[in-house]
């Protein structure tokens, strides 16, 4: 059986990556996007040891916004597990020691020093707690494998969202260069010269609302469903690029686990039928 899979970037920065999948069925885009969000183990805080406290928040409170600092990610260990029980033993320790020497000193992400020079917080300048002169403090925080299912600190992916390709065909025979689709576009896609003609057919959220307005029905909005356009976004923990390909790996070490927990399973009733 031949499958044609086909991927094709339309554009990506820093933390957004829009591609296209052609060839697959939703089922699939949707294991995608839900592994994204969901599976890609990553470093978070998961314990603080606080030594010394001044500072007005509580204990608890400091911890909880010390694990939502987005913490860097190595993939490479990533890409070379073969199963996820690999993580379950790594563990790098961040440490925060600071007095204030003024009122009103602001204890920023980049004063979690890292004993792992990959594992440190992504953004230096995201504010913790505020200091008056002469409060300390003093903790140790270990950071962890997670998953996103399981807190959303470990998220990696702050978007991951997927649309059918839409298709926008238009009769130029019909069409009366009225301009009311135009009009009533909220991507601003359609343009009326002699006839009316579409830019950019990846922007269409598929809304219809041009279809209704046209008043000869010249307009037809639908959509191919073996292709998808997805968009996705990062906090920085792991590079963009990489999620959606370390989710393929992820949903690989998840299937092969099912198929030998099926050939176990088999195995063991075979051997119960022939004893
Ligand atoms: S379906 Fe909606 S977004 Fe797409 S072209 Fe028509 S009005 Fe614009
Ligand atoms: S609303 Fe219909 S007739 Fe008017 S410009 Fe658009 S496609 Fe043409």
């Amino acid at each position: 059986m031949k499958t044609n899979i086909k991927v094709e970037l339309n554009s990506r920065n820093e933390k957004r990556i829009v591609f296209t999948i052609k060839g697959i069925n939703v089922a699939l885009a949707n294991a995608i996007r839900r592994v994204i969000l969901s599976e890609i183990p990553t470093m978070a805080v998961d314990e603080v040891v606080i030594f010394e406290n001044d500072s007005v928040l509580h204990d608890e409170i400091l911890a909880h916004r010390i694990a939502l600092v987005p913490l860097r990610t190595d993939i490479n260990t990533l890409y070379s597990l073969k199963n996820l029980k690999e993580l379950s033993e790594q563990e790098v320790v961040l440490t925060l020691d600071i007095e204030a020497v003024e009122s009103g000193t602001i204890v920023y992400s980049s004063d979690l020093k890292s004993t792992d020079p990959i594992v440190r917080p992504v953004y230096d300048n995201i504010p913790i707690v505020k200091l008056e002169k002469g409060q300390k403090l003093l903790l140790e925080a270990y950071a962890r494998y997670g998953l996103g299912k399981d807190h959303a600190k470990w998220q990696a992916a702050c978007v991951s969202a997927y649309k059918y390709k839409p298709i926008i065909d238009i009769d130029e025979e019909k069409c009366l260069a009225c301009g009311e689709c135009a009009k009533v576009c909220p991507k601003s896609i359609i343009k009326v010269n002699d006839v009316a003609h579409v830019e950019e057919e990846i922007s269409c959220t598929l809304c219809k609302l041009c279809e209704k307005a046209c008043p000869v029905g010249a307009i037809r909005v639908h959509w191919d469903d073996t292709t998808f356009i997805f968009k996705v976004e990062t906090n920085g923990s792991i590079p963009v690029e990489h999620l959606p390909t370390l989710a393929v790996h992820i949903l690989r070490i998840r299937l092969l686990d099912l198929k030998n927990s099926i050939i176990s399973t088999v195995k063991q009733l075979e051997e119960e039928e022939s004893a």
